[in-house]
C-alpha cells in the first residue's frame, strides 16, 4: 500500500514539474529505477527499509558514449535509498564495464545482482518499459550473502564464486554488504567503494590513517599528510580517499620495495614495513615522518584466517569482518620503526625516483 502511494505521488510530480517529466524518459534513469523496482519485490522491501543497501557502477559506466548517474536518481526516487543516509555507494569501475546494480537486505542476508542488457540499450522508451525485466537485465541473480550463513552452508556460497552469479563482483560486493551490515562508517564505506572492494588491505590504510592521527595529527591549515607509498599495496587508496593526498597533488609517492629489502626490514624490526608517511607543514617547509610497520601476521593469527583450510573464497572476507574492531586498537598492530624530521632537501630525496627511501633514512 506504502509502495502505491509513493508510485502515484512520484507520478503526479513527474506530470507537474517537466523537469522530472523529461527525466523519466532517458535511459539510464529508466535502468535506475527499474532495478529498483525488481529488487524491491526479490527481497521484498518497501521505500525507506533501513535494512537494504545499494550498490552501483552508476555514473562510473557509459552507455551509448554517455555516462550514467541518472540511474541513480532513478533508484532513489524509486526506493528512497541515498548516499546522504549511507545507504546508497557508487563502486569505482573502469568506464568500459557493462552497468550493474546490486541491492542487500541486512535482515534476511540476501543480495540480487542485475546486470544491463547491451542489446536493450538501442530499444526506445515505452517499448522498453514493457520489456520483462529478463530482456532488460542479462543476469539477475538472487543469492544468499550473510558471511556467517554462508560460511555455514559453503556448497550454496561455491556456486556464487564459480558460477560468477554476480558477474565477477563478488568478492566486492559481498565484503562491501558485510561490514555496512556491522556498521562500518561513512568514510570507511567511500575508501572502499574507490578501491573498487573492500579487502584486508584497505582497512590497513585506514588503520594507519586513524594511527598517524593520534600520533602525529593534523594542528594547521598549512598542514598536509605525503604517503611515500613503498611497498604499496591497497592502503594507498584509502589515504587519497579520506586524506586527499594524491599523486597528482604531489601528496602520494608509490614506488615498489624489492622482496629482499622487505624481507631484511621484516627481520630488522620484527613487522613489514608500510610505508612512510610525513607530515609536511608547506608553509614552514618542514615537517614530521613516520616508518610504519604493520603487523599482519597478527591480524591473520587473531582473525583466525592464519593456514586457513576452509573455503577458497572465505579467508579475506573473514579478515575483512575480524578486523573492524581493530580500527580503535591500532596500537596493537602498527609500529613506530622510525620517527625522523623533514625538510626540503630530504622530503626530495625521499620521493625521487631512483633512490629506495628506507636507505635514504639509514634503515637499510
Ligand atoms: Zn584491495
Amino acid at each position: 500500500m506504502k509502495k502505491l502511494a509513493y508510485l502515484v505521488i512520484l507520478t503526479l510530480c513527474c506530470s507537474i514539474l517537466p523537469g522530472l517529466a523529461l527525466a523519466d524518459s532517458d535511459l539510464a534513469y529508466d535502468l535506475g529505477s527499474r532495478a529498483a523496482t525488481v529488487a524491491m519485490d526479490l527481497l521484498k522491501f518497501e521505500p525507506g527499509d533501513e535494512n537494504i543497501l545499494a550498490l552501483t557502477n552508476a555514473g562510473h559506466a557509459l552507455i551509448k558514449g554517455e555516462t550514467t548517474e541518472r540511474a541513480l536518481s532513478g533508484i532513489t526516487n524509486v526506493t528512497g535509498l541515498q548516499n546522504g543516509n549511507g545507504n546508497l555507494f557508487q563502486v569505482n569501475r573502469p568506464n568500459w564495464k557493462p552497468l550493474w546494480f546490486y541491492f542487500y537486505n541486512k535482515k534476511t542476508g540476501l543480495a540480487v545482482y542485475m546486470e544491463v542488457d547491451a542489446t536493450t540499450n538501442s530499444i526506445k522508451g515505452e517499448e522498453r518499459k514493457a520489456l520483462d525485466a529478463d530482456k532488460v537485465f542479462s543476469q539477475i541473480s538472487l543469492m544468499m550473502v550473510d558471511l556467517d550463513k554462508m560460511l555455514a552452508r559453503p556448497d550454496d556460497a561455491n556456486v556464487t564464486f564459480n558460477k560468477k552469479k554476480f558477474s565477477g563482483n563478488e568478492f566486492s560486493l559481498i565484503g562491501l554488504s558485510n561490514v555496512w551490515a556491522k556498521g562500518a562508517s561513512y568514510d570507511f564505506m567511500n575508501a572502499a567503494a574507490f578501491h573498487d572492494h573492500l579487502c584486508p588491505g584497505v582497512t590497513s590504510g585506514y588503520m594507519i590513517i586513524k594511527y598517524m592521527e593520534k600520533n602525529l595529527p593534523i594542528t594547521n591549515a598549512s598542514e598536509t599528510y605525503i604517503d611515500i607509498g613503498s611497498p604499496n599495496w591497497c592502503k594507498e587508496d584509502a589515504f587519497q580517499m579520506i586524506w586527499d593526498s594524491t599523486p597528482g597533488k604531489n601528496s602520494e609517492f608509490v614506488m615498489a620495495l624489492s622482496a629482499e629489502d622487505e624481507a631484511a626490514l621484516k627481520a630488522k624490526y620484527g613487522t613489514r614495513p608500510a610505508g612512510i608517511i610525513i607530515r609536511w607543514n608547506d608553509g614552514a617547509k618542514k615537517g614530521t615522518g613516520i616508518a610504519l610497520g604493520f603487523d599482519f601476521d597478527k591480524v591473520s593469527d587473531e582473525t583466525r584466517v592464519t593456514n586457513w583450510t576452509g573455503p577458497s573464497w572465505a579467508p579475506k572476507l573473514v579478515e575483512d569482518i575480524g578486523m573492524m574492531p581493530m580500527v580503535d586498537k591500532t596500537e596493537d598492530y602498527i609500529t613506530t620503526l622510525k620517527e625522523f624530521p623533514v625538510d626540503e632537501a630530504n622530503l626530495t630525496k625521499l620521493k625521487t625516483a631512483g633512490n629506495n627511501p628506507y636507505k635514504v633514512l639509514g634503515m637499510l
